[in-house]
């Protein structure tokens, strides 16, 4: 099958093949005829899987006839987060070049006066989280009485992250007879019941099982003791001792904890950008943007801020919480592994973690293997002074150079990579960084006041340590 066969305009068709896409991916291959043929759809399917071009490309196609008017866009898509939403937009600007539509995002975070002259110049697609949509509907600047086609994307994030009200709402004050593009990766029955109410007798395409993780992911997990810092340790452990590691998600349950992580892993000279959803939104972007390009190998999220974003080729991720809701855990493994390409997950487990880890096996129908890795840190040096040396880098705030000089730093780094012999598995950094070639920076000694400090990590987890404060 070729996209050609779809039904798909010429300009669409030109514009697929200068991204040098040719042959459609399932969802694709599905959803974009009956979208074509003005029906329903009910598509179930996780990120990952081209969904997004599975409803933008015969969008597209669509709205190639016709014209907007002032304050009435024609296409409404609702996605669950602002990172979403301009992913979204980035995809009719780049399958959309030679068309001249106008596209809006209205998200949280960005002027409302910016917003309303766009929508005052007339939309024909209006991307938008579900908060600041009602906003611009409850001021009176923008009427959904015009809208012919609605995508609710995510359906089932939305529902977690309480927007199904808010949902209702729109889809009450968009035409009856619109066209509606629905997009979820589970079925939860709050979901079923919404398809039942505001879709018309839809198609339903699916292309994985609701909850299936992808084979091309190999999952385990380690365990850990309660302390918190445990789990840190851990966590550098396994980034130092991973094979092939290109980039990776390191997911946490709470955005506190995101800051903590994201912290820690800075001062113990790791490459790393942060992302939850209390940072501003040029934050946010910025972060991204990093991590997309490869400048920060490692990015910290939390749920919320990370589902469905398109990042291609993580190669790795991690859990550094177990994820309370099973439904996530699918989701965050599904970063890596994407287009049949080969990922990495694992799951830093304490005890606390338990009920969750099982409930995933559950949800995902296997277990998850159990890796044996022995906490260097822990074992090796001083448990106590390890924990000292921990709380000293990681729980403080960052204090001046001199008295990181004469108590902290120094000493408490020390015996983490210096004095303890390598762990088993662990390659010394000489032999990792050559895979990664010359884009990686000059080696850790040259870049640290602390010669020695991270030789035992791999370069291209190396960038300077600005230190603040
Ligand atoms: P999505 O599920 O929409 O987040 O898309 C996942 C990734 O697949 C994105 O990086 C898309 O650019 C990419 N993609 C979409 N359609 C195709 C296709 N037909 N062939 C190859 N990659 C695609």
């Amino acid at each position: 099958m070729s996209f050609s066969n779809l039904g798909l305009s010429d300009k669409v068709l030109a514009a697929v093949a200068a991204t040098g896409y040719t042959i459609p991916t399932p969802i694709q291959e599905k959803a974009i005829p009956h979208v074509l043929a003005r029906r329903d759809v009910l598509g179930i399917a996780q990120t990952g899987t081209g969904k997004t071009a599975a409803f933008v490309l015969p969008m597209l196609t669509l709205l190639e006839k016709g014209r907007a008017r002032a304050r009435m866009p024609r296409t409404l898509i609702l996605e669950p987060t602002r990172e979403l939403a301009a992913q979204v937009k980035e995809n009719f600007d780049k399958y959309g070049a030679g068309q001249k539509l106008n596209v809006a995002l209205l998200i949280g975070g960005v002027s409302f006066g910016d917003q309303d002259t766009k929508l005052m110049r007339g939309v024909d697609v209006l991307i938008a989280t579900p908060g600041r949509l009602l906003d611009h509907t409850e001021r009176g600047g923008l009427l959904l009485t015009g809208v012919e086609l609605l995508v609710i994307d995510e359906a089932d994030r939305m529902l977690d992250m309480g927007f199904i009200p808010d949902i209702e709402r729109i889809c009450k004050l968009v035409p009856f007879t619109r066209q509606t593009l629905f997009f979820t990766a589970t079925m939860p029955p709050e979901i079923r019941r919404i398809t039942e109410t505001f879709l018309h007798n839809p198609e339903k395409v699916e292309v994985s099982k609701p909850a299936s993780t992808a084979t091309t992911v190999t999952q385990s997990q380690v365990s850990v003791g309660r302390e918190p810092h445990e789990k840190r340790e851990m966590l550098r452990q396994l980034l130092r001792d991973a094979k092939d590691l290109k980039n990776a998600i390191i997911f946490c349950n709470r955005k506190r904890d995101v800051a903590v992580v994201y912290k820690s892993l800075q001062k113990h000279g790791f490459s790393v950008g942060a992302l939850h959803g209390d940072m501003d939104q040029s934050a946010r972007t910025a972060s991204l943007d990093q991590f997309r390009k490869g400048e920060l190998p490692l990015l910290v999220a939390s749920d919320v801020a990370a589902r469905g974003l398109d990042i291609p080729e993580v190669s790795h991720v991690f859990n550094f919480d177990v994820p309370h809701h099973p439904d996530d855990y699918v989701h965050r493994i599904g970063r890596t592994g994407r287009a049949g390409r080969l990922g990495t997950a694992i799951s830093i487990v304490s005890p606390a973690d338990q009920k969750s880890v099982a409930a995933i096996e559950k949800l995902i129908g296997q277990s998850i293997a159990r890796a044996d890795v022995v906490p260097v840190a822990s074992t090796e040096a001083s448990p106590a002074r390890e924990q000292q040396a921990e709380r000293a880098t990681e729980d403080r705030k960052p204090r001046r150079d001199s008295q990181r000089t004469r108590g902290g730093r120094n000493k408490s780094r020390k015996p983490e990579g210096a004095d303890r012999k390598p762990h088993a598995a662990e390659k010394p950094a000489q032999s990792q960084a050559p895979s990664i070639g010359r884009a990686m920076p000059p080696p850790a000694r040259e870049q640290h006041a602390e010669p020695g400090d991270h030789s035992h990590l791999p370069a291209f987890l190396l960038r300077p340590v600005r230190a603040r404060g």
